[in-house]
């Protein structure tokens, strides 16, 4: 199948600046960048107006928390935690969490994000939820360590072997939960297994001020070693972020959860400049409560900004939002290029934010919003499309999420 995008105008990476161009896409893949007749394709669409640019990476979620929406406002992430969001998690199911992954993903396509992470249980109704969406998920089994979670890494290895590569649009790695509920010994044996199978690991790293723990002791496990996502690291010390500016190692910025949470603002600034790679994350929806990274870029330069207007430049934002976030969950380019996966957004540029139109790479990051996403492709199928979604019945998953949470929450049987 042959696609062709006709007229667009044509950001191929966070580096370059827009130019008219026609795109052909062709088996999932960006297979031409040009001027194309329109018999080349079997499926024509005219962009005039439109911008085409790689999607958006949401590298730290919990994406079936979507069911724990605005349930639990106003309280610190101890009480958040243990009085909310856990007595609800003891009782969903595998269904519940397809369902409330699944609206996860419609949210994220409709925000213009192509590829995200996750950190849950029941991963292989993530799994099949991302299969059956046509999104691209890293998926991590949250590890902690207590006598009757010994299993979960077997059951985390077990996942990976079921699932890890298929169809190219997933991808299985390790999660141990964070340092405060894991054992250096336990981490040390999360990150053997990881290092032996490849796959990469994610773990929230300093969250709150109340997180009592040393870095450089976490790392002289073989988590130095992994390909690590370390979720927030709000509270680093300076001798931390030196340790963090490694190849193998992200740090996932979730600016929004952090504010709401109260658990303070991230020295993203400071990180950049000593070499640490940054990308950003929503967390989950129960903390967020959106799951909107091109929010979450804005935010994140604007937090940065308080103190200095030049930290946090447009092409650091974008950065941070696509290239990074690619580099970090590894399913993705970032770019559109001739021969990658077709992981695109086009973003409608007919409204009065976008004008004048010489400065779009601007507007992207502080005028424009994910609400001007007009079609998110991934690995070259539409997966949102003004206001559809070819792949799935979205309002069967809105019917099967309340129900879940009716039940879940005791107010339907
Ligand atoms: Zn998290």
């Amino acid at each position: 199948m042959r696609i062709l995008l006709k007229n667009a105008l044509l950001l191929c990476d966070v580096r370059s600046e827009p130019k008219v161009s026609d795109l052909l896409v062709e088996d999932g893949k960006v297979a031409g960048i040009g001027n194309f007749t329109e018999a080349t394709a079997e499926e024509i669409h005219d962009m005039s107006e439109k911008l085409v640019m790689p999607g958006f990476v949401n590298a730290h979620t919990h994406a079936a928390m979507t069911l724990m929406r605005g349930l639990a406002e106003d309280l610190r992430l101890k009480e958040w935690l243990t009085e909310r969001v856990f007595p609800i998690e003891e009782r969903l199911s595998e269904e519940d969490v397809y369902y409330g992954t699944m609206l996860a993903q419609l949210e994220m396509a409709r925000r213009g994000i192509v590829a995200y992470a996750d950190m849950y249980f029941h991963c292989g109704a993530v799994a099949r939820a991302a299969l059956d969406f046509g999104m691209k998920v890293l998926i991590t089994r949250g590890l902690v360590d207590v006598d009757s979670d010994r299993g979960r890494l077997k059951q985390n290895v077990d996942y990976y072997e079921r699932w890890n590569g298929k169809d190219g649009l997933v991808k299985v790695g390790f999660g141990p939960h964070a340092p405060y509920s894991c054992s250096r010994a336990y981490i040390d044996e999360i990150a053997k297994t990881a290092l032996k199978l490849n796959a990469p690991v994610m773990i929230h790293l300093y969250e709150t001020a109340d997180e009592k723990y040393e870095l450089k002791n976490l790392l002289s496990t073989s988590l130095k070693d992994c390909k690590v996502l370390f979720a927030h690291c709000v509270h680093v010390k300076d001798e931390d972020v030196s340790l963090l500016a490694r190849e193998n190692f992200f740090v996932v910025h979730n600016p929004t959860s952090n504010l709401k949470l109260g658990s303070g603002i991230a020295p993203v600034q400071k990180m950049i400049e000593k070499g640490v790679q940054v990308c950003l994350g929503t967390d989950g929806a129960a903390s967020n409560n959106t799951l909107d990274v091109w929010h979450e870029m804005r935010l994140a330069a604007l937090l940065q900004k308080v103190s200095d207007p030049r930290n946090i430049s447009i092409q650091q934002a974008l950065s941070m939002a696509i290239e990074q976030g690619a580099k970090a969950v590894g399913l993705t380019s970032g770019k559109i290029e001739v021969g990658a996966d077709a992981d695109l957004i086009v973003v409608d540029l007919k409204k009065p934010w976008y004008v004048p139109r010489d400065r779009i790479k601007n507007h992207i990051v502080h005028s424009g919003n994910s609400l001007d996403v007009f079609a998110t492709m991934i690995k070259g199928r539409w997966v949102y499309y003004d206001g559809e979604y070819p792949t799935i019945d979205a309002e069967y998953v809105f019917e099967k999420c309340e129900e879940a949470i009716g039940r879940l929450t005791g107010t339907t049987d």
